[in-house]
């Protein structure tokens, strides 16, 4: 497999935010998001068996929350399934982050798959395989990044058309972070205000979670590989 990082930090996103987590880094992605912050995957990385990669997820964490995530990690398909059922059968709580635009169907259902379904800003709007509706469990989250009011009326119509508050464990709403952000570890860096879409959450009395990506506040939004 290609691999950018292995890491072990602070989940940063979905409902898991704040656990400890390794994360899995695969190199590569088909999608280009306007605000996209990983876009160090896109290229390199270095090649890794299966064994040596569970090798250093063992080595970071003997057990817990492991994320596969990229770049776009089910671009390896080939390799990133057997690593989920391996990391499975050690006994590991395994997510896996993905934009939703490859399928999902071979994933193993046991994994928690966080799906990105891409907003008209982000550029790739309309990549979401909406086949992929039926894969997704009452233990899978659905995330939005959002960055202004037709971001959110979308998603909102989405969530609505789709029942997604019903199908999935949890629906996110997330502000999108300037992808040139330095500095101040706070919400200035939101291309939409949090305060504004908890506003709108409410004034349409929508069941779903505004979730922050943690590790921007806690660490410079910057940094790499927390
Ligand atoms: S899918 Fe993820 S990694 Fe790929 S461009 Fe979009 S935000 Fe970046």
């Amino acid at each position: 497999m290609q691999i950018t990082e292995i890491y072990r930090s602070l989940q940063g996103e979905s409902s898991y935010a704040g656990l400890p987590c390794v994360f899995v880094r695969l190199t590569g992605c088909n999608l280009r998001c306007t605000w996209c912050d990983s876009e160090y995957t896109f290229s390199g990385g270095e090649k890794m068996s299966l064994q040596e990669v569970e090798a250093e997820v063992r080595r970071l964490a003997p057990s817990g929350l492991v994320e596969i995530t990229g770049g776009e990690p089910l671009l390896q398909e080939r390799e990133a399934v057997p690593l989920m059922e391996r990391l499975l059968a050690l006994g590991y709580t395994v997510l896996l982050e993905t934009s939703g635009e490859r399928p999902l169907e071979n994933v193993p259902p046991q994994v928690i798959k966080i799906v990105d379904v891409k907003c008209p800003h982000s550029g790739e709007f309309g990549t979401f395989r909406e086949e992929s509706l039926a894969s997704l469990t009452a233990r899978d989250e659905v995330k939005f990044v959002l960055a202004d009011r037709a971001d959110y009326e979308f998603a909102r119509d989405f969530t609505r058309q789709h029942d997604l508050v019903s199908r999935v464990r949890s629906v996110i709403f997330s502000p999108a972070f300037r992808k040139d952000a330095r500095g101040a570890r706070d919400s200035s860096h939101c291309l939409l205000d949090p305060q504004q879409l908890a506003q709108w959450i409410l004034e349409d009395g929508l069941e779903v979670r505004l979730g922050m990506q943690i590790h921007k506040f806690i660490w410079e939004p910057s940094t790499k590989g927390v």
